[in-house]
């Protein structure tokens, strides 16, 4: 039996989910009263998150705990903690339904989090176009400001914390944390040049950290109930659980919060299946700018950051996009790198030509216009792309190509060999 909904939908099963008193009824703000009560040492928190395994849930698996340490909390001046939901990974739907049904362990995680930074200010980038979660989370932040558990002098703390949302505009690009930062700042949301990074120059050129929702949400309940509670929940090097998102070709896609290192094959059979007795083609394990991995290699994984790498992919944001045997894997690329193309931002040459012509490149293959030497060229281009960026989106537009024609070279062979002319 899998333990599900264990940390970041631990409130689902209450009605309703998402108000402050079903919060309060399962401890929430306990773990954020407490350190207001003690003044707890920041060092204690971040060693209490590095013991516990957590890393970053956005896609790039950093430890959090870590992270946090690298904020100069005793310098003078403003800092700031950012939390980035601004989901927009094709496949990817989690934090969406953490700020839906439970916005009080973001808020608490964020206060937390600005606490141990040193930061008396937050902000929570949303996408735009979430309309629910931006109510529910504004709900939120009027409930717990009415609760006294946000603003100055927190319950007679001396402590002070205001938050505030900021929804987006509607731009893939601005999920990446420098233009996020940017987009906040009112300005174009376009990737900065790393170094600076922004632990030292971040928003407002002050010091910054940002973190996934879902990783936040994580802390109030690993300060709660433990570091060894949490790492036991997964494997020794991924600790915890984690939301995986399956989409595709299951009978019932949906949101599952299930322990690090849960075989994929109890997943799928979570997500019921795949639909209608078909059987399984390939999986892309973490977002659409993850390696996809066939069916036989996905069977015999594990959903944790070393297994799926083993696996020859990446976790990501546990984004489980599910393909049954009807899929055209040309097809399937060829919306893939349409969306990065629409979603470059133009800065760095390779990326904004790159995505360009490696679209172009397959579309005409799947309409049966490409040319022998076409394979060749795409995978040329997605090496000149990768590692030759500003920011990852460079990267996450290349890798598709690549491990799409690695396994299944014969699908877009078959479409060249079938050339209209
Ligand atoms: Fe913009 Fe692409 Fe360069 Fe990122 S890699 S900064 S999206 S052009």
């Amino acid at each position: 039996m899998i333990a599900l909904n264990q940390v970041c939908f631990r409130t689902l099963k209450y009605d309703p989910p998402w108000e402050i008193d079903t919060y309060f009824k399962i401890g929430g703000y306990r773990s954020w009263k407490k350190i207001l009560e003690e003044k707890t040492d920041p060092a204690e928190i971040i060693n209490k998150l590095k013991a516990s395994g957590l890393r970053g849930r956005g896609g790039a698996g950093f430890p959090t705990g870590v992270k946090w340490s690298f904020m100069p909390r005793n310098k003078p001046g403003n800092k700031y903690i950012v939390c980035n939901s601004d989901e927009g990974e094709p496949g990817t739907f989690k934090d969406r339904d953490i700020l839906r049904y439970n916005p009080h362990q973001i808020i608490e995680g964020m206060a937390i989090a600005g606490y141990v930074i040193g930061a008396s200010t937050g902000y929570n980038y949303i996408r735009g176009e979430f309309t629910e979660p931006i109510e529910r989370f504004s709900t939120a932040l009027k409930e717990a400001y009415a609760a006294g558990l946000l603003g100055k002098n927190i319950l007679g703390s001396s402590i002070d914390f205001d938050l505030h949302y900021y929804p987006g505009a509607g731009a893939y690009i601005c999920g990446e944390e420098t233009a996020l930062l940017n987009s906040i700042e009112g300005k174009k949301g376009l990737p900065r040049f790393k170094p600076p990074f922004p632990a030292g120059y971040g928003l407002y050129g002050k010091p910054t950290t940002i973190n996934n929702t879902e990783s936040l949400a994580s802390v109030p309940v690993i300060l709660e109930k433990g570091s060894q509670w949490f790492l036991d929940l997964g494997t020794p090097t991924s600790g915890g659980s984690k939301i995986f998102c399956v989409s595709g070709h299951v009978n019932k896609p949906g949101n599952y919060e299930i322990p690090m290192g849960t075989p994929f094959k109890d997943l799928l059979e979570l997500a019921g299946g795949v639909r209608n007795g078909h059987t399984l083609k390939a999986v892309i394990p973490g977002g659409s700018s993850v390696p996809v991995v066939p069916a036989e290699i996905m069977m015999e994984t594990n959903m944790d950051y070393e297994s799926i790498s083993k696996a020859g992919s990446m976790l990501g944001a546990g984004s489980v996009i599910v393909m049954d045997e009807t899929t055209c894997m040309v097809r399937a690329l060829d919306r893939i790198s349409h969306f990065y193309r629409e979603e470059s931002c133009g800065q760095c040459t390779p990326c904004r030509e790159g995505t360009g012509w490696m679209n172009r490149v397959i579309h005409r293959i799947y309409h049966r216009q490409g040319l022998q030497e076409d394979l060749d060229k795409l995978i040329s281009i997605a090496n000149n792309i990768n590692g030759h960026t500003i920011c990852a989106l460079g990267d996450a537009a290349a890798t598709p190509v690549i491990s799409f024609i690695k396994h299944f070279r014969n699908e877009f062979q078959y479409y060249i060999d079938h050339r209209v002319t």
